[in-house]
């Protein structure tokens, strides 16, 4: 797999009123097929590449806003207040684990997906290529 070093470590939304620097290496980068995504995005699925919360420092006013999760957890979309964008995201299952919009990255196609996951939901037209898939989550089964 193709690995990027030296990426471009700032996010910023549309505006650029909210912006995210990032320190080491991301965790994963992950392409997510369920509805929650899909309308966050507004998109046929939501990308985000993650970091230890720690080595992000978030730069600018956010709005949050927190919905219930399946599993009984809570997630969280931090989005500028004046153009919208949902720039970065985290759950209360590990909120030391930040998830950004790769999209948001001056070189966005530094950030191809590691995996898919619900793919239970994925649109027919989409394709990962040889991507691993899974059904839901990554603890379940693989569709790929
Ligand atoms: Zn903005
Ligand atoms: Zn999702």
């Amino acid at each position: 797999m193709r690995r990027y070093l030296g990426f471009m470590k700032e996010a910023q939304c549309g505006c650029g009123a909210l912006r995210v620097q990032v320190e080491g290496e991301r965790e994963a980068v992950v392409a997510c097929n369920c509805t929650d995504c899909r309308r966050r995005s507004g998109s046929a699925f939501g990308m985000g590449v993650y970091f230890q919360r720690s080595a992000v420092k978030f730069i600018g006013e956010a709005r949050e806003y927190t919905r219930p999760t399946d599993s009984g957890n809570t997630f969280s979309t931090f989005f500028c207040p004046t153009c919208g964008t949902s720039l970065y995201w985290w759950g209360s299952r590990d909120p030391s684990r930040v998830g950004v919009a790769p999209g948001c990255f001056e070189a966005s196609e530094q950030f191809p997906p590691d995996r898919s996951v619900y793919d239970v939901n994925k649109q027919d037209w989409v394709s990962f290529g040889d991507v691993p898939g899974f059904e839901r989550g990554r603890d379940g089964p693989r569709t790929r």
